[in-house]
Parts: C-alpha cells; sequence; structure tokens
C-alpha cells in the first residue's frame, strides 16, 4: 500500500475534530512529499537537525511539529519557523522558547508534556508541576500553551493503556478552554484508543511510512 493510501485510511477513520500529525522521523523528503502532494501538511519531526534540514528543502506551507525532547541549547535552530511544540517537559525550556520566541518577533504554540507512562525513561511534567506552570503563563507572552501532550506506556494490555489517557483526559477536561484546546496523544499502536478517550491530535508515523531502520 502507499504511503497515501495508508494516510487516507486512518483519515476516514478519524473524526472530524482530531487532527493527524504525519511523523515523518528518519524518513526521506520523496516520503513527505508524496503525503504533501495527496493535500497533507502536518508533519512531526524529533531531531533539530533533521527537522532544519527538511524545513529548508521542503514546501514552506508545512506545519512543522517538534514532536521529540528538545534541548534547550537547540531550540534556536527551530524558533523561527517550529508551527508547534509537542513535548515541553521543563520551566527551563519554556524559558528558552520565550527568549527565542521574542527574539524572532513571534508566538510559538507549545504543549506540555504530562508524564502519564510507567517507563523512567520517558519525560514529561507532573499533574501538579502542569498546574503550576499554568499559573506562570503571564511571564511567557511569546508562549501560546495550548494543551498537553503524552506518551501511554508501551504496554500490549489495551487496558493499561486506556487508563492511562482516561486519567491524563480528566486532567485536560479540567483545564480546557476556547486557547487550551488540543490534546495529543495516540500513535501508530494506540491511536484509535487515544481517539475514544478524547485525543484531538494524533501523531502516526510507521502506520503512515512504514517501519523505521535506525
Ligand atoms: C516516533 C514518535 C511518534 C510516532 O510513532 P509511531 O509508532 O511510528 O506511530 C509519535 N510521537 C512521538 C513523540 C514519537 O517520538
Amino acid at each position: 500500500m502507499s504511503i497515501t493510501q495508508r494516510l487516507t485510511d486512518i483519515k476516514e477513520k478519524l473524526p472530524e475534530q482530531v487532527s493527524l500529525v504525519a511523523v515523518s522521523k528518519t524518513k526521506p523528503d520523496t516520503d513527505i512529499l508524496e503525503a504533501y502532494e495527496s493535500g497533507h501538511r502536518d508533519f512531526g519531526e524529533n531531531k533539530v537537525q533533521d527537522l532544519t534540514g527538511k524545513a529548508e528543502r521542503l514546501p514552506k506551507d508545512i506545519n512543522w511539529h517538534y514532536i521529540g525532547h528538545l534541548q534547550t541549547n537547540k531550540v534556536k535552530y527551530i524558533a523561527p519557523f517550529v508551527y508547534l511544540v509537542h513535548a515541553v517537559d521543563s520551566e527551563k525550556l519554556l524559558k528558552m522558547l520565550q527568549k527565542e520566541a521574542a527574539k524572532n518577533n513571534r508566538t510559538i504554540k507549545c504543549l506540555l508534556q504530562a508524564k502519564i507512562a510507567k517507563e523512567e525513561t520517558k519525560f514529561g511534567l507532573s499533574f501538579s508541576d502542569i498546574t503550576d506552570l499554568l499559573k506562570k503563563k503571564d511571564d511567557y507572552p511569546n508562549i501560546k500553551i495550548v494543551g498537553l501532550m503524552a506518551m501511554a506506556t508501551n504496554s500490549k494490555s489495551e487496558e493499561e493503556v486506556r487508563a492511562e489517557f482516561q486519567g491524563l483526559n480528566i486532567f485536560f477536561e479540567s483545564l480546557k478552554d476556547e486557547d487550551f484546546s488540543i490534546l495529543s496523544i495516540g500513535m501508530s499502536n494506540d491511536w484509535p484508543i487515544a481517539v475514544e478517550e478524547g485525543s484531538s491530535m494524533i501523531r502516526v508515523g510507521s502506520s503512515i511510512f512504514g517501519p523505521r531502520n535506525y
């Protein structure tokens, strides 16, 4: 099956209010262009160097999502053009994003990454850290915090994944308003569960572009 077909298949299954970020990390420009030609505009990358290279080479009306852990010393490279930063996991990063957004005379949209998975290695903020950060959002005039992002435990248990998404969605609903309206959850192996549990943005890579070989 082609990239376009796989993309179309997923889009047909998505409720209208759920958007799709096609995660193109490790994939060549030609794969992105195929999806682009079919009308898709939102792509996600998790390496700063890959993202800046692709953004330079590919059409300018692509919305580039930065989906991975972002190091503060690399913010400056993506600040001029990034569309949405998905995984803000510290106040330090938020401060750097503010600084670079101001330098570039723009507003950068961000999601706060909530830690819901059991694995030690996954980055993210606790619900109380998120509540505290949101109280300080006036300190970040060039940042628009538009919602939450999370990754569930990499588990075969649908119940476990669902419970993590459910807990997050209850918290998200308690914060939700016009400006804070994005819940970025769901990847290739769990997006149907995420959509049932309130996702408004899924991030899908391998189900569209095929498996990655690192
Ligand atoms: C790689 C990645 C995805 C997509 O993963 P797939 O399993 O290929 O769909 C989504 N979100 C983040 C943060 C990722 O790093």
